[in-house]
């Protein structure tokens, strides 16, 4: 049995990936990680959730206490799991451990490069160390790369970068080389499915369909904690499933209804970000807070996006559904609560109408990566729809 503190720490809960989770663990608890690390995996391989974990482990007040793990067979456990630096880390709001996605759809924007330069000369707020964890690196391209590269090589001591990819080969060589790299397995879908099961708790059926939905069992689980993000999905396959019965305004209105659903969830990131804010006016200069106040629009324009690929993405998970039923396998429906939509929806089309459908989303995502309104998007694909079912 492990005791209380190691069963906190997000180290401990990165099961799917034992061996990642002790190598980390060890490096932390011998005091020898890397200044730079390359996680590399297929998406949904749990690179994020390991990337929060090291940097809980490195923030960690109590590490040393906590020791390396106890009896034979348990891994070196380094976070406590339960300080201060910890439960900021595992709520993702520590002001030490900053986390950057790509902020336009061709990639990491310069103005992001130059501000991670800035911010990684200035000491940490309230930790002894600073953690950047920068998501699909290989959107990081020569212009937005090359000023990093002199800090990747040689960062301030108290500075550790975790970069997170899908394979070496698709990042740029001078990126890959200054990092110490990470392979991640890939998982089944079950494995993904069975990891979400683990962390939420919940019966197989809903963490399956939020594994369909989300994308990966770390957003899955964000997903099942969030009722606002359930029910824009609720909204989206209520309205593929009234477009039998509806006109062209009906399609119309549905839309505006649909977008405020799925805008809905954003207003829980902006109380985060405004809190987040509010704890920090007192360490940050005011140029630092004019940072964090753009980082916060542009964070919560990516939420935007994500949230509506998150609504495509269940309009997807249902059509596949009803072309399973209709080709007649017999696996079970990763949408079981709206089952009786399901069957409504195989009732009354066939397996190309299912086909078109797809195409229609495929589109719709396509349009929105190269910054068509979502909403015009989501409209024609609605259209497109009704007319291919
Ligand atoms: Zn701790």
């Amino acid at each position: 049995m492990n005791n209380a503190g190691l069963d906190k720490s997000l180290l401990s809960q990165l099961s799917t990936q034992p061996r990642v989770r002790d190598f980390l663990a060890r490096a932390v608890a011998q005091g020898r990680t890397s200044h730079a690390y390359l996680f590399l995996g297929a998406p949904g391989s749990g690179k994020l959730d390991a990337a929060w974990a090291l940097a809980q482990a490195l923030l960690c007040e109590n590490r040393a206490s906590s020791g390396v793990g106890g009896e034979s067979g348990a891994s070196p456990s380094p976070a406590c799991g339960t300080c201060d630096h910890c439960q900021r880390v595992s709520r993702h709001t520590h002001p030490d451990v900053h986390y950057l996605a790509p902020e336009s759809a061709t990639g990491y924007l310069i103005a992001q490069t130059r501000e991670l330069l800035e911010d990684v000369a200035l000491a940490p707020i309230r930790a002894k160390r600073k953690v950047y964890i920068i998501d699909r690196a290989e959107q990081l391209r020569a212009n937005t790369a090359n000023a990093l590269l002199k800090t990747l090589e040689e960062p301030p001591a108290t500075v550790t970068f975790i970069l997170l990819g899908t394979n070496a080969d698709s990042m740029l060589p001078t990126i890959v080389s200054r990092c110490q790299c990470v392979p991640f397995r890939a998982l089944s879908t079950h494995e993904a499915v069975k990891a979400v099961e683990r962390a939420t708790g919940l019966p197989a059926q809903r963490c399956r369909m939020a594994f369909s939905v989300a994308g990966s069992s770390a957003r899955a689980i964000e997903f099942l904690k969030s009722a606002d993000r359930q029910e824009a999905r609720r909204s989206v396959v209520r309205a593929v499933d009234m477009l039998a019965h509806s006109d062209e305004a009906d399609i119309l209105a549905t839309t505006k209804e649909l977008m405020l659903t799925i805008h809905a969830p954003l207003a829980e990131v902006e109380s985060t970000q405004k809190a987040i804010l509010e704890q920090n006016q007192d360490y940050l200069s005011r140029g630092a807070l004019k940072q964090l106040e753009d980082r916060n629009k542009r964070e919560l324009s990516a939420r935007e996006r994500s949230g509506i690929m998150e609504a495509l993405a269940s309009v997807r998970s249902l059509l596949r559904d009803v072309l399973v039923q209709l080709e007649g396998a017999q696996s079970e429906l990763v949408n079981e609560d709206v089952a009786d939509v399901v069957e409504r929806m195989c009732a009354r089309t066939t397996t190309a109408g299912v086909l078109h459908a797809l195409d229609a989303v495929k589109t719709a995502e396509w349009r929105i990566a190269r910054n068509v309104t979502p909403q015009l998007a989501i409209e024609v694909m609605l259209f497109d729809i009704r007319k291919a079912l």
